[in-house]
């Protein structure tokens, strides 16, 4: 079991990667240990998104101390653990420097629902303003997870994006879906804004039919990116 789900975090870091969210060897994905809800796997420090294997991946409590693995433990390990710590529906969590979610973070503009991506976060996209420094403490953890509450994502105000999902899977599918929206509207906003967009009750209706399709789309970015694509319902 943890062994698959090692290989699913391992490979969640190289979509990502290739999804143009890596950043040099910062940003980060983790899952809690589906025997332990105490802890989490993470990628750990000092690699790339992209470098994550079965020997470097790290175990981290909800406290953020490393407990198990010899690599370094990244320094905003609070966001996970204050996430997982306060969600209990949550399972994995994301945190890139995405650069369009970066610069869209930066024009403090609600996220509009361009193309479906941005439908997948009609019901709000919170932003986190109480600083644009790393998130380097407990307390600075749960404000991030405090400015989250029931959502599926929060931008972090000029440094990148968070996303909560009840899988890897998920929580992967949300930091791309969440950079490509972010991306459109920035297209559109470079034209003057947009003066057409999806209804509420279309965004809303395609949200719902999006969502249940992330475990596929993630096996087909396997198949793509990692040509080792693991089965999913
Ligand atoms: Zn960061």
């Amino acid at each position: 079991m943890t062994d698959q789900l090692k290989t699913t975090l391992i490979n969640a870091g190289k979509i990502l990667y290739s999804e143009q969210q890596g950043d040099d060897i910062f940003g980060h994905v983790t899952v809690r240990l589906p025997d332990d809800a105490g802890h989490f796997l993470m990628k750990p420090h000092t690699f790339g998104l992209e470098e994550i294997t079965m020997e470097n991946i790290i175990t981290v409590n909800l406290d953020g101390e490393k407990t198990a693995g010899s690599a370094p433990r990244h320094l905003e390990v609070f966001i996970h653990s204050e996430i997982l710590r306060a969600r209990s529906d949550v399972q994995a969590v994301v945190h890139t420097h995405a650069p369009h979610a970066v610069a869209f973070s930066a024009l403090g503009r609600p996220l509009q629902p361009v193309g479906h991506e941005g439908s997948v976060f009609c019901d709000g996209l919170p932003v986190f303003d109480e600083t644009t420094d790393l998130i380097v403490t407990q307390e600075r953890g749960k404000s991030v997870a405090k400015a989250l509450g029931k959502h599926h994502a929060v931008l972090l105000q000029n440094h990148g994006l968070v996303t909560a999902g009840r899988t890897i899977q998920e929580a992967t599918m949300l930091a791309i879906h969440l950079e490509r929206a972010c991306k459109s509207q920035l297209m559109v906003e470079s034209c003057g804004g947009a003066t057409r967009l999806s209804t509420p009750d279309d965004a809303k209706a395609k949200q719902g039919r999006i969502i249940p399709q992330y475990a596929s789309v993630f096996a087909y970015l396997e198949r793509k990116v990692c040509g080792c694509g693991q089965a999913h319902d």
